[in-house]
């Protein structure tokens, strides 16, 4: 069953309902206007005539449950035509007092049927409280049905989602169907809210953002830089190991090719404006590398013996995402891809699909990520924002299908995920808190190659076409930083903690000991890579750089002071296990 058919989904609209109620008593002259249940929950967008501030939530979620508790019955009521249903939203007021539900009464095409919900009961004190909303419905039969809400939060949204039309409150609520759900809930928010990579990637010093840069435009601090640089590090060595070669390719680029390419039919409104020179040539900040690597296999001519080549790059793309929708680093408009590009032969594309999909699966292990299912993202046969044709679509999504097949990989297909040259694999990732994240993607392609005219000299000396395989295992450094820093609550695991060892003298006088530790300890290889230490030697307390090293989950402190240096050995301090007590510096690497 889907939620859209549940009780739960019925329960969240009636809380929508029910919190309406309680602003009409509440609020003379607030103008209801739409209030549906959504993913985690429901709101409801109300005009106010003052402005509504985020501490008379509970007033609100108060006289809710005072409402609930009338158990009033909720029916439906179809009306015989439209002037009925204005009459009944009218309820004698004015109709400027009830401009949105008119409005939503108009849009209803005329001879359907128009239904209202109704809700009443006596209380105590023998006065009749009732509230009656147009809707489709459909809900549950009593309010007192309503027990486990909350009303979390207040924003700005436009009417009819229209920035031309009236900014409304819209207030956000949740329901479940028990109280130990809402709790569970409620918990799993405040963990998020913790884990916030935008909170996270300050405190941790990872990246920031400036007004003076532009939205959406993240400047990597040291830290996260360096985090940057242990990824790709790591990921440029096991596509060496598995036969890719890099490129490096510009930023900008003449438009001619983004025209060959359809990215300016179909990918236009995700573009920065475009840039004309003094000799009348434009150029466009790159959305996708795509094109650059193919020109670069168009440079030569190819023969079967060459395939497959595969091209990789870090590549920095710029998407002008919309301001509202720009998050982070989750969904920025500038952004570095793992991106690379396949050209392979027909008969060579399953192969390197599932080595691709290996390599994907490489990846998310050693990024501790280990739940993950797959998502086959398909055409969507009723829109045009595709390229090529029919016949290629279905090769390339029988490719992808088959190669599951041959992995016994589950995966679920879902119409409207697919690039706009071909079909798609996402790899879906479920984080600690249970949300779910697209990462890794892998598309096959029959399309841009045509555009392009790509061909290779087959075994019959004859020219074929070959077929491109993109791929990125992180989808973006971006993406991938956002998820892990929400995943590990900013405690990267060791091999990628920027700073993997502080070093924290007791006194000054701890200090030549502590840098000579340090250097000693960055000449040491761990995972293929040079320890990272600091030495933190401040003129603080150690209890305080205890506590700031903590905040900055260091995986491992050393603290060195005079019994230490008698004893040759060092105190070692976990970030999850406290303190380990003193031990050789010997002994604690060979426990690394
Ligand atoms: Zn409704
Ligand atoms: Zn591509």
């Amino acid at each position: 069953m889907s939620y859209e058919q549940s009780h739960l989904y019925r329960l969240r609209h009636s809380a929508a309902h029910l919190m309406a109620q309680a602003v009409s008593e509440l609020y003379a002259g607030a103008k209801l206007s739409i209030g549906p249940p959504i993913e985690n929950g429901f709101y409801y967008d109300i005009d106010f005539p003052e402005p509504f501030k985020e501490d008379e939530l509970v007033k609100v979620e108060n006289r809710m449950r005072e409402l609930a508790n009338l158990k009033q019955p909720i029916t439906r009521r179809v009306v015989a035509n439209k002037e009925e249903a204005r009459a009944l939203i009218l309820n004698g007021h004015k109709p400027e007092d009830e401009p949105y539900k008119l409005e939503l009464l108009d849009a209803i095409p005329d001879g359907e049927e128009v239904s209202f919900y109704d809700q009443r009961a006596i209380d105590k004190q023998g006065k009749e409280r009732s509230f009656v909303d147009l809707c489709r419905g459909p809900h549950v039969e009593n309010t007192s049905e309503i027990k486990a809400f909350k009303l979390l939060s207040v924003a700005g949204a436009y009417w009819r989602g229209d920035v031309k039309n009236k900014q409304l409150t819209r207030i956000y609520g949740t329901a479940f169907e028990t109280k130990d759900e809402l709790e569970q809930y409620l918990h799993n928010l405040e963990e998020a809210k913790k884990r916030d990579h935008r909170v996270l990637g300050r405190e941790l010093g990872l990246f920031m953002f400036s007004p003076r840069v532009g939205t959406g435009l993240p400047l990597w601090l040291p830290k996260g830089a360096t985090l940057r640089h242990v990824m790709t590090d790591f990921l440029q060595k096991e596509q060496v190991k598995r036969g890719y070669e890099p490129v490096v390719t510009p930023h900008i680029g003449n438009i001619k090719l983004y025209e060959k390419s359809g990215h300016i039919q179909t990918y236009r409104d995700k573009m920065f404006p475009f840039m004309e020179d003094e000799e009348k040539e434009t150029y466009i900040l790159k959305p996708m590398n795509c094109p650059f690597h193919i020109e670069i296999y168009q440079a030569q001519m190819r023969s079967y013996r060459d395939l497959p080549v595969r091209y990789a790059e870090f590549g920095t793309v710029h998407r002008y995402e919309q301001s509202g929708e720009v998050t982070g680093i989750l969904r920025a408009r500038g952004f570095t891809q793992d991106d690379a590009h396949l050209f392979v032969t027909p008969g060579q594309l399953q192969e390197e699909f599932i080595g691709v999909v290996d390599l994907m699966q490489t990846v998310l292990k050693k990024l501790g990520l280990k739940d993950f299912r797959a998502r086959v993202g398909t055409k969507d046969p009723g829109s045009d924002k595709y390229v090529g044709h029919d016949d290629n679509w279905t090769a390339a999504t029988q490719a992808i299908t088959d190669a599951c097949d041959q992995m016994q990989m589950d995966y679920e297909v879902s119409p409207g995920d697919a690039a706009f040259y071909g079909p798609k694999l996402d790899l879906m990732i479920k984080d600690a808190l249970g949300r779910e994240w697209q990462m890794g993607t892998v598309q096959v392609d029959y399309n841009l190659p045509e555009r392009f005219e790509l061909e290779y000299v087959g075994e019959d000396s004859k020219p074929h076409r070959p077929v491109m395989i993109h791929r990125a295992p992180f989808g973006s450094l971006e993406r991938m930083i956002a998820l892990l820093t929400e995943q590990f609550a900013g405690a990267f695991p060791f091999w990628l903690a920027p700073t993997q060892i502080a070093v924290l003298p007791i006194a000054d006088r701890h200090n030549e000991a502590a840098i000579a530790l340090s250097d000693r300890l960055k000449d040491t290889t761990y995972d293929t890579r040079a320890l990272r230490v600091e030495v933190d030697d401040r003129r603080e307390s150690l209890n305080k750089k205890i506590r700031e090293n903590q905040r900055m989950k260091v995986p491992y402190m050393l603290i060195l002071g005079d019994k230490d240096l008698e004893a040759g050995t060092v105190g070692v301090r976990d970030r999850e296990k406290g303190d380990l007590g003193a031990m050789t510096v010997e002994s604690f690497l060979s426990n690394l």
